[in-house]
C-alpha cells in the first residue's frame, strides 16, 4: 500500500510537490528534508526501474558537495574513485589532461544507479513519502499562489496541494510542456549518430577514462569500479543493440583506442547493452509561476564530457537554495533569480559538451578539412597548457 493510502489521505498538502524521482527529484527531496522543508516525489515507474537505469557516472565537485549536504556521501566517499585526470587519444596517439594539476580539483567515478540507490535509502529511512507507478500527472495553477497537483494511481484519481512544483521529471515528462507555447523557447541541436554502451564484470582497460577520436569513428573507455567496465562506441542512429555481438563490439572498440591499448583489453560478456541518441538541448525560461525546471526536464546535453547528471545538480543547488531562502528568510530573491541563474550555467556545459562531442567524433558530413582541423585542435590540446586548464576547468565543473 501506498505511503499516502496509508495516511488515509486521497487528497494532501505538502510544500514542494516534486514531479520525477530520478536524481534530481531524489536530491532536491533529500536536500530540502535537511532543512526541515516538506516535499512529495511523485515516479511513473517503480523504484527497481529507476535503479536499473545505467547512466552517468562521473560527479562533478559540486555534486560530490550537494551529496555530503544532503548527508548521503558516506558510501560514495568509501567506493568511489576519485580521478585526477583523463586521457585523450587520436590514432594511436594519446596525452592526459591532468585535472587536479591544472584546478586543484578532481572528479569522482560513482554511479548514477548508485546516487540514486544512496538518495532512495535515505528518503525512506527518513519517511519520505514518494508514490511510484503515478500517471496521468497534471500540474494545474502552476502561475496562480496555489498550485496543485493531480495523477492517479491504479486508477485512483488523487491531489496534492502545495506552495511550489519542482519539475524533475526528464526530458518525456509533462512537466516541460505545462510551461505554455508563447512562454516557452526550445534550442536544440541533434546528432547524426548514437553511442552503442555496453557494461561487463571485466576490469577497466586503464584506471582514468580514455576519450578516443578515431578514423572509425569516437569511442569512450569508462568505469565503475575496479570490476565493472562501462565502454561506448559511436554508432549509426539506424543500428539496434540486437546487430552488435558482444564480439563484435570488443573488436570495434580495439580498432579505435591506441594499440597499446587495444592490446591489453579484457574482454567478457556484456551485462547490459544500450544505445543512446545524442541531443543538446534547452528550454527557457526554466520557471513558470510556482512551477521550476530541474535536469533533464529543462535541458540535455551529449554525454561527451559527462555534463548531464552534473548539469542537473546545479539546477538542485539553485533551487533549493532559493526555496531555503523563500522559507528561512521570506526572501522571493533565489527564487526569482532561479531561472536566469540556473541557465548561465547550463548553456555553459552544453558549450562544453558540443565542443567536446565535435572534438572527437566522425560526422557523415565531415570533410577531410574539418578531420584535419580536428587533428589540430587536438595536437592544441595536447601541447598547450593553457588548453588543457580551459578543458580541465569545465570537465571538473564550473563553480555553482
Ligand atoms: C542512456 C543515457 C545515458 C546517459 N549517460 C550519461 C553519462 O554517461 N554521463 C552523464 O553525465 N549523463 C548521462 N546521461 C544523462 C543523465 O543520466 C541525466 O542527465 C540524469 O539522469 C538527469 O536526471 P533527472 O533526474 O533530471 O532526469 P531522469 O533521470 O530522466 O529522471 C526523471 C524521472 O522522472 C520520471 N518521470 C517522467 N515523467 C514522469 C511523470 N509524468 N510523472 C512522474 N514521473 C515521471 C522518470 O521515470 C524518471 O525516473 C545519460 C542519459 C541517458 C538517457
Amino acid at each position: 500500500m501506498c505511503i499516502l493510502c496509508r495516511m488515509g489521505a486521497h487528497s494532501m498538502k505538502t510544500q514542494v510537490a516534486i514531479i520525477g524521482g530520478g536524481p534530481s527529484g531524489l536530491l532536491l527531496s533529500q536536500l530540502l528534508h535537511v532543512r526541515g522543508i516538506d516535499s512529495v516525489v511523485l515516479e511513473r515507474k517503480t523504484k527497481d526501474y529507476v535503479l536499473g537505469r545505467i547512466r552517468a557516472g562521473v560527479l562533478e565537485r559540486g555534486m560530490l558537495d550537494l551529496m555530503r549536504e544532503a548527508g548521503v556521501a558516506d558510501r560514495m566517499e568509501k567506493e568511489g574513485h576519485a580521478h585526477d585526470g583523463t586521457l585523450i587519444s587520436y590514432g594511436d596517439e594519446m596525452f592526459r589532461v591532468d585535472f587536479t594539476e591544472h584546478t586543484g580539483h578532481a572528479v569522482m567515478v560513482y554511479g548514477q544507479t548508485e546516487v540514486t540507490r544512496d538518495l532512495y535509502e535515505a528518503r525512506e529511512a527518513a519517511g519520505g513519502a514518494i508514490e511510484f507507478n503515478v500517471e496521468d500527472v497534471v500540474i494545474n495553477d502552476a502561475d496562480s499562489d496555489a498550485p496543485f497537483v493531480s495523477y492517479t494511481v491504479v486508477g485512483q484519481a488523487r491531489r496534492i496541494d502545495c506552495d511550489f512544483v519542482a519539475g524533475c521529471d526528464g526530458f518525456h515528462g509533462v512537466s516541460r510542456n505545462t510551461i505554455p507555447d508563447d512562454v516557452r523557447r526550445e534550442y536544440e541541436k541533434v546528432y547524426p549518430f548514437g553511442w552503442l554502451g555496453i557494461l561487463s564484470e571485466t576490469p577497466p582497460v586503464n584506471p582514468e577514462l580514455i576519450y578516443a577520436n578515431s578514423d572509425r569513428g569516437f569511442a569512450l573507455c569508462s568505469m565503475r569500479n575496479e570490476n565493472l567496465s562501462r565502454y561506448y562506441i559511436q554508432c549509426s542512429l539506424s543500428d539496434s543493440p540486437n546487430d552488435w555481438s558482444d564480439t563484435a563490439f570488443w573488436n570495434e572498440l580495439k580498432r579505435r583506442i591506441p594499440t597499446d591499448q587495444a592490446d591489453k583489453l579484457v574482454t567478457g560478456p556484456s551485462i547490459e547493452k544500450s544505445i543512446a541518441p545524442l541531443r543538446s538541448f534547452v528550454t527557457e525560461p526554466m520557471r513558470w509561476g510556482r512551477l521550476f525546471l530541474c535536469g533533464d526536464a529543462a535541458h540535455i546535453v551529449p554525454p561527451t564530457g559527462a555534463k548531464g547528471l552534473n548539469t542537473a545538480a546545479s539546477d538542485v543547488h539553485y533551487l533549493y537554495n532559493g526555496l531555503r531562502d523563500f522559507y528561512e528568510n521570506n526572501s522571493t530573491a533565489g527564487i526569482d533569480s532561479y531561472s536566469q541563474k540556473a541557465l548561465a550555467r547550463v548553456w555553459k556545459a552544453e558549450r562544453f559538451s558540443w565542443w567536446f562531442s565535435s572534438l572527437l567524433h566522425r560526422y557523415p558530413d565531415q570533410t577531410t578539412f574539418d578531420h584535419r582541423i580536428q587533428v589540430a585542435e587536438l595536437e592544441f590540446l595536447r601541447a598547450s597548457k593553457a588548453a588543457q586548464k580551459a578543458m580541465a576547468e569545465n570537465y571538473v565543473g564550473l563553480p555553482y
